[in-house]
């Protein structure tokens, strides 16, 4: 359908990271937090980020899973815990709102394409805003009361008759 959004995951979609793919993240950056370069020493007080949010990435109906996938060790990222609160709820540390606001962001956009949608899925209905403009525009010219040759064509055939006058009398 052209007027489809954007698959989004279901409100909420989560997995748990296996330790695998946490290892794999942490010595894919050499064990430092992607925000600060600091190194992450004690694993208990490091946290696990998906980066893009997945509530910000595309959903793949027939895998149940985000694009890129949810456990892809390329999209996450290895960060101390409070680096991580940083981004994901905004502040001073980041120019742009925390994840949190980007994902209302997102939200609030699909909600207005869907709007969009059944606004166009609705044309020609009586209560679609699209539909009340002609009928304002023309409240008062009857509908084809003339049959085949109605108003319309009667005015034009006058109007031909009109202008052909002159031409004939010369
Ligand atoms: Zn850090």
């Amino acid at each position: 359908m052209p007027f489809e959004p954007a698959n989004a995951p279901p409100v909420g979609f989560r997995k748990a990271i296996p330790l695998s793919v946490k290892l794999t993240v942490v010595v894919a950056q050499d064990a430092l937090c992607t925000t600060c370069k600091e190194p992450l020493r004690n694993l208990a007080n490091v946290e696990f980020d998906h980066v893009p949010a997945l509530q910000l990435r595309l959903w793949c109906e027939e895998v149940k899973d985000t694009v890129p996938a949810a456990n892809d060790p390329a999209a996450i990222e290895a960060k101390h815990a409070d680096c991580h609160a940083a981004k994901t709820f905004g502040g001073k540390a980041t120019k742009r709102g925390g994840d949190i606001t980007e994902i209302a962001r997102t939200r609030r956009l699909t909600e207005q394409q869907q709007e969009f949608r059944r606004r166009i899925l609705s044309k020609g209905e009586e209560d679609a805003p699209v539909s009340t403009k002609p009928k304002s525009r023309w409240p008062t010219r009857p509908f084809r009361t003339g049959g085949p040759h109605g108003q319309e064509d009667t005015r034009r055939q006058a109007r031909r008759r009109r202008d052909d006058a002159p031409a004939r009398h010369h």
